[in-house]
């Protein structure tokens, strides 16, 4: 098996190259080369050709590939599905604003987290992205945009923290001034709630925003429809991230998936309300996107404002997140979701 040189952070390419008996400021020129966006070895043209030949016998560049591409026409938002050396399929999210483009990525193929209203979730786990694919999903979107992409969040299909070393190996060379240089408080990673990482995650105190997906106000609520409140309840759940906030002083942003009759009325709010009273934090409320197997409905406008004024009014604050792309909408993991139901049917 070669090795893909982007799964490297720069000190282990640099290791890498003293390995081959070569120079270390040969890895600065090739660690640049590779965020530059070559896609074969040769076209390090800086580099002897026996070197090229040597690194391309044991490494590749290797990149996804689009393998669809969905333009929305009411705000330009893109949806790609991407095709991995393996054959597998992930999505990524092109999304523009004001300030610039945010792409929404994914860090497993599929998701073992079971969560009950998640498409991606639906086939399990399929294996985690390496660093080069995650990287690499900015890189190709970028390509094909001809812009530079200047925010990035880790919510598309997978979740990070299963996938974490990998995921920390995406934040070095994502950040770094030869590599993409997209600083880390351009970054958001989204997790259901694995507390032992957001622990570790704090010791490394990178300057990401850390997104929780809290969706319920108590056990017994958040059990029903997030497994993974079984290993990790809120009350542990709650501790680690005020111990987050404690490590690094950055202000943490609940995702709160609103779903008809199920987490939505004034009790609930209220609930929230209090186990967030006096944390340095955000509510994020997403009326819930219809996935056809899991038969959740969305909580109508009028109630979502009312649950949003309910945490203001109680100091929480709280913003709903605005649709995008709904021409072209299938909700996180639809996409990669359809094309294998459509393989499965040629
Ligand atoms: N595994 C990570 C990141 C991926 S999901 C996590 O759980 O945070 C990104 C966000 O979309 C999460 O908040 C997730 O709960 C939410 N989500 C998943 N399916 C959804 C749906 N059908 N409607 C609305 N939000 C959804």
């Amino acid at each position: 098996m070669k090795i893909n040189l982007r799964d490297l952070t720069y000190e282990k390419l640099e290791e890498f190259i003293l390995g081959l008996g070569e120079p270390k400021f040969r890895a600065k020129q090739i660690f640049k080369w590779l965020y530059l966006g070559i896609n074969s070895i040769d076209d390090m043209t800086n580099l002897s050709k026996d070197l090229r030949e040597r690194l391309s016998s044991i490494s590749t560049v290797f990149l996804p590939e689009i393998e669809e591409k969905f333009v929305s026409g009411i705000d330009e938002t893109r949806k790609y599905l991407l095709k991995l050396d393996d054959g597998n399929y992930i999505e990524s999210v092109l999304m523009k604003y004001k300030h610039g483009y945010t792409i929404c990525i994914s860090s497993q193929v599929g998701c073992r987290m079971g969560c009950a209203f998640c498409a991606s979730t639906i086939g399990g786990r399929i294996r985690n992205l390496t660093p080069s694919e995650i990287i690499g999903q900015v890189m190709v979107v970028s390509n094909d945009l001809k812009e530079r992409i200047s925010n990035i969040v880790m919510m598309g299909i997978g979740e990070p923290f299963d996938n974490f070393e990998n995921v920390m190996t995406f934040l070095s060379n994502v950040s770094h001034p030869d590599g993409l240089n997209i600083g880390h408080r351009h970054i958001t990673l989204s997790t259901c709630g694995i507390a032992d990482k957001i622990r570790d995650l704090a010791h490394l105190a990178p300057q990401i925003t850390l997104s929780i997906s809290l969706h319920a106000t108590n056990d017994e609520m958040r059990n029903s429809i997030m497994p993974v409140n079984k290993k990790y309840n809120i009350a542990t759940l709650m501790e680690a991230c005020k111990y987050y906030i404690y490590k690094t002083n950055r202000r943490i942003s609940f995702e709160y998936t609103l779903i008809a009759g199920v987490n939505d009325d004034l009790k609930t709010a209220r609930e929230l309300s209090k186990l967030l009273s006096g944390m340095l934090c955000h509510v994020n409320l997403i009326p819930v996107n219809a996935v056809n197997e899991t038969g959740f409905k969305k909580t109508d406008k009028n109630k979502v404002e009312e649950f949003r004024s309910y945490l203001e009014n109680h100091k929480i604050p709280a913003t709903v997140r605005r649709e995008m792309g709904s021409d072209i909408n299938a909700a996180c993991g639809q996409l990669r979701k359809n094309r294998l139901d459509r393989e499965r049917c040629d």
